[in-house]
């Protein structure tokens, strides 16, 4: 299991459904699963006073992640803990087991878990019955195999990732500041991302900003000293707002000295040289890789039907099609698009679908419950808005066009007004007056990654700081 704090509370064995009732398994804690489980507990208050139906919600972390703002987190102008919403505060109504789905069975109605509990004392994965199952892991990181990576590179779809990515790049200006080799120099000063989409952009555009404000703290670095690199595969970046915004997009991030590559692959990055394929060699201590999602592994580990994606094949009720009791929504799912004009697309994996169609899902288990008549899920596509750094964006929603500070206000707007509850909004709307009031935060606390390194080298009879990993953090 990938990490977490939180005891689970099942025991090994299969665990029955609730004594006179329906269980509903929620796999997932995102998007889809959080706002499922919460439409489910409102509306099914009456059914979970009288103990009729239980919601089990089954996640890896205690908390959803906002991943919108993940850029800003890295950035430095929202905190870590404000794009994470606790689950256990929001779903007070269900219970929230830390785990993660191994596998799921529908034919017998059951699921495999692993939870903290089962890890630490080398018990076997628990079996869990439901009566509904709501699968929603979304997606991974689409990797290909190039060599170096999976010892390089880092992802950028989980807030530890982009708070390590933070860290990591104060930490290069750090080490460039401090060394006398010119190659080391030039290594840590290059940043390398694969993927022009909201992630690899966002990112990029929060991070160089960032560093290049951090820039005037060094007595040795200039912002032109940095090489940032943005390589893609297609022949343009952010899809999602339009050929035109796109095109602005690369125009902003060029004029900010920032080496955007169309048409351009990373062939390699072992020995911490990114290689690609129109013949560049940068050395390089950061490789970033965005270049795209594909759906999470536990669906294959189901006997449910999935198309040749490996998403879910679902219905636009939401339900897994071909089958009764299953249901779907988000990245995880191939969800037919009703709006669209050309038969057989495919709802696009974003946040604004995976929102609506929690909805839609709750509501139509609701209906199965009730045996009521269910809902067709029809959301055409709004248009989407892109940070390129504190106070630059760009922006196409409903037909409109927006660059620059006004599509950056809207970006914040936006975010501000869907991120989950009122008091993560209050929040980050505390953090982000406030720095508009004070300087930026430009401080690196990668050492919180090793709280016992100090400890550690103490109680082992060495005295001063633990040594960095020369390396630098990824
Ligand atoms: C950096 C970044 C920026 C983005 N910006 C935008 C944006 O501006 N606008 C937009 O529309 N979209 C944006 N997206 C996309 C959007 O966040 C996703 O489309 C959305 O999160 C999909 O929701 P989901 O519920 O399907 O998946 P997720 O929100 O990823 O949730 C999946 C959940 O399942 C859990 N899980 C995984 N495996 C298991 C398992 N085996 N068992 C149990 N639980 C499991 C995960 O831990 C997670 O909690 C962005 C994505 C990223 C990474």
């Amino acid at each position: 299991m990938r990490h977490g704090k939180v005891k689970a509370s099942l025991s090994p064995g299969t665990t029955p459904g609730p004594a006179s009732g329906r269980r509903i398994l929620v796999v997932g804690g995102g998007y889809v699963g959080m706002y499922t489980a919460l439409h489910l507990q409102r509306r099914l208050k009456p059914e979970l006073g009288r103990g009729e139906v239980e919601i089990v919600v089954v996640t890896p972390d205690p908390y959803m992640t906002y991943q919108p703002f993940l850029p800003e987190a890295a950035a430095g102008s929202i905190s870590p803990r404000h794009v994470v919403v606790p689950l256990r505060r929001v779903l007070h109504q269900c219970r929230v087991v830390i785990g993660e789905a191994s596998a799921i069975n529908h034919a017998k109605r059951t699921a495999t878990l692993d939870t903290l509990s089962t890890e630490e004392e080398g018990t076997g994965a628990v079996t869990i019955s439901y009566d509904q199952l709501v699968l929603a892991p979304g997606s991974v990181s689409r990797t290909l195999p190039v060599p170096g990576l999976a010892d390089h590179g880092i992802g950028f779809k989980t807030v530890e990732e982009a708070i390590g990515l933070r860290n990591h790049v104060i930490e290069q200006m750090d080490i460039a500041s401090s060394t006398r080799d010119p190659a080391v120099r030039d290594a840590a000063l290059t940043f390398v991302f694969v993927g022009g989409g909201y992630a690899g952009v966002e990112a990029l555009g929060e991070l160089e900003d960032m560093a290049r404000y951090a820039a005037r703290y060094y007595h040795n670095i200039r912002p032109e000293d940095m090489k940032w690199i943005l390589v893609e595969a297609t022949d343009r970046i952010l899809p999602e707002v339009g050929a035109e915004m796109g095109e602005y997009a690369v125009r902003e991030l060029r004029r900010r000295n920032i080496d955007v590559r169309l048409h351009t692959r990373l062939e390699s990055c072992e020995n911490r040289v990114a290689v690609l394929d129109d013949g560049a060699r940068f050395p390089t201590r950061t490789v970033v890789w965005t270049a795209g999602v594909k759906p999470h592994p536990v669906l294959a580990a189901s006997d449910l039907p999935l198309d040749k994606r490996g998403r879910l094949t679902c219905t636009t009720r939401l339900s897994v099609d071909g089958v009764t009791h299953a249901w779907s929504a988000g990245d995880a799912a191939a969800v037919p698009d009703a709006t669209a004009e050309e038969p057989g697309t495919l709802c696009a994996p974003n946040a604004q679908h995976a929102v609506r169609q929690a909805k839609v899902l709750a509501e139509n288990i609701v209906a199965t419950l009730r045996d009521t008549p269910l809902k067709e899920y029809a959301h055409s596509y709004a248009g989407s808005v892109a940070s390129l750094g504190l106070h630059k964006g760009v922006a196409h929603v409903y037909g409109r066009k927006l660059k620059g500070y006004p599509a950056w206000f809207m970006h914040r707007v936006y975010h501000l007004s869907r991120v989950p509850t009122f008091n993560r909004k209050a929040r980050v709307l505390a953090e982000w007056t406030l720095s508009g009031l004070f300087k930026r935060e430009i401080v690196s606390l990668g050492s919180l990654e090793h709280p016992r390194a100090e400890f550690e080298l103490a109680a082992g009879g060495h005295g001063g700081h633990p040594p960095r990993n020369p390396n630098g953090s990824s």
